[in-house]
């Protein structure tokens, strides 16, 4: 079946053709490791995994890459302001190299945690200076730059049009040209592609321009050309990326080899807070450590983002999280019953079933359409094997990891079954102390334990 998807290139839903038969080339916009993720960054990366699956449900094998960028990124997109890096080593009194490895654990933590299809390859920007440096010599030698004192800039005026994404005008933005910008520099949409490296500055290497770092911009180009080539098909990203990031990679690959890289550029809408900004000075960012301190695993946080399609702003609240958590838990529950179910249902019915769902995620990734039919599956008063593995087909998209939740219901060990035995014993005799003492040894072994008419219930903890 075909696929159709929004190009902000086009401007257009259009059908998906890859370049390459069955295979799909895909380069995604990664972090910057200098600081936690937060759940805004997150649905951008939802948003890639939902990609990835429902290229995947559809048969297609995917060379991914991602970058991780630990230098070069600074406060501003448009190149003023100090390095993202370099920054909040002042700020923890660190060397930015650690900055960097300890956030990017901590960011592939939380890819995991939310059961996130990692890319094939992830390229750290400070691994790949060589092939970056490659990369801005050859833009060099096809005439696109200009030198100032301490930075190669590009030269946008070169190209025949710059702001493909967003159509921009270089003439038009001229007016636009901000105070603090570099006086040096030709044209306001010029950037920077290699920067000379101030004397405290941490993160430098040797190049042929001397002690010098690359620009943010750059890295992507070089490394969506190294392990993609020169043309792939799709390369993702937040919204804020359309104005500057993403045009300045097109600008690159045009300035590179004369081709913009991917043929569909996708964008994901940005995830607000009670309908503004999500800023640590508002008090209103949170991490996913944050959610689950305030009770919310981090399915959750996946399910409330099938709430609304990827092009869509989304507004958190602690409402929609709730209203987020009750779903999962009857997406788990209506699975179980399914399973345990021994009615038979219609081949035909399930492929109807199938059928809609997959026009569903195949009409842009219409995540919310797709839900609807989850949960026709799941309200379906037979109660049938063949539904319950229905369900665990649409989780090949929707990543509920649903097949280890049935795992997790059965497969409690011998040891706390014996200790749950004990506590309801206890319980019943109504020796409080005992009871007691038993539920904090459960919690100590990282579960929560919530009573029941049944009696002890217990519920492993996120990693
Ligand atoms: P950064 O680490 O700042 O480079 O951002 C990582 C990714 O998060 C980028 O793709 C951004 O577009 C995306 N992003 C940042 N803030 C938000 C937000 N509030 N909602 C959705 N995506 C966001
Ligand atoms: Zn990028």
């Amino acid at each position: 079946m075909k696929i159709n998807i929004y190009n902000t290139l086009t401007k257009k839903k259009e059908e998906f053709k890859s370049i390459s038969e069955g295979k799909v080339c895909l380069y995604s916009c990664g972090p910057t490791v200098y600081y936690f993720a937060h759940i805004g960054n997150l649905r951008a990366y939802l948003f890639m995994d939902n990609l990835r699956r429902v290229l995947k449900y559809n048969g297609y094998e995917l060379k991914h890459v991602m970058n991780i960028t630990d230098v070069g990124h600074l406060v501003s997109d448009a190149d003023e302001g100090e390095d993202k890096m370099m920054k909040a080593a002042r700020l923890e009194h660190k060397d930015p190299f650690a900055i960097a490895d300890f956030y990017k654990d901590a960011f592939i933590a939380d890819m995991k945690k939310l059961n996130i299809y990692m890319p094939e390859i992830i390229a750290r920007a400070t691994e790949h200076i060589e092939c970056m440096e490659e990369y801005v010599k050859q833009i060099i030698a096809n005439g696109y730059t200009y030198e100032t004192e301490d930075t190669i800039y590009f030269d946008t005026s070169k190209l025949d049009k710059y702001g493909l994404l967003s159509n921009k005008d270089v003439r038009e933005d001229e007016v636009e040209a901000r105070i603090d910008e570099d006086p040096n520099k030709k044209h306001h949409t010029d950037f920077a592609l290699w920067i000379k490296a101030p004397e405290n500055h941490l993160m430098k290497w040797d190049t042929f321009w001397g002690k010098c770092y690359p620009g943010w911009h750059l890295e992507c180009s070089a490394m969506g050309h190294k392990y993609l080539g020169e043309e792939f098909d799709i390369h993702t990203g937040g919204v804020d990326h359309i104005p500057v990031h993403h045009e300045n990679e097109i600008a690159q690959g045009k300035g590179f080899c004369g081709k913009t890289p991917a043929h569909y550029w996708m964008h994901v809408e940005f995830l607000q807070v009670n309908g503004g900004k999500m800023s640590k000075s508002l008090g209103n960012l949170y991490t996913l450590e944050d959610l689950k301190e305030k009770g919310y695993e981090p399915y959750v946080y996946r399910m409330f983002n099938f709430s609304s399609h990827y092009r869509k702003k989304i507004n958190f609240t602690f409402e929609a999280m709730d209203a987020a958590k009750t779903a999962l838990s009857r997406l788990r529950e209506g699975y179980l019953k399914h399973l345990e179910g021994t009615e038979n249902i219609d081949d035909e019915i399930i492929e109807k079933y199938k059928q809609k769902f997959l026009e569903a995620i195949n009409d842009d990734l219409n995540m919310p359409v797709a839900m609807s039919i989850v949960w026709d599956v799941i309200k379906n008063p037979i109660k049938s094997k063949k539904l319950a593995d229905l369900i665990l087909n649409f989780d090949e998209v929707l990543g509920f990891n649903l097949k280890d939740y049935k795992l997790e219901k059965e497969e409690l060990p011998d040891s706390l079954k014996e200790l749950i035995e004990k506590r309801n014993t206890a319980r019943a005799n109504k020796e409080w102390a005992e009871s007691d003492k038993i539920r904090d040894e459960l919690i100590s072994m990282g579960y929560t334990v919530k009573d029941s008419k049944e009696g002890t219930i217990l519920k492993r903890n996120e990693l």
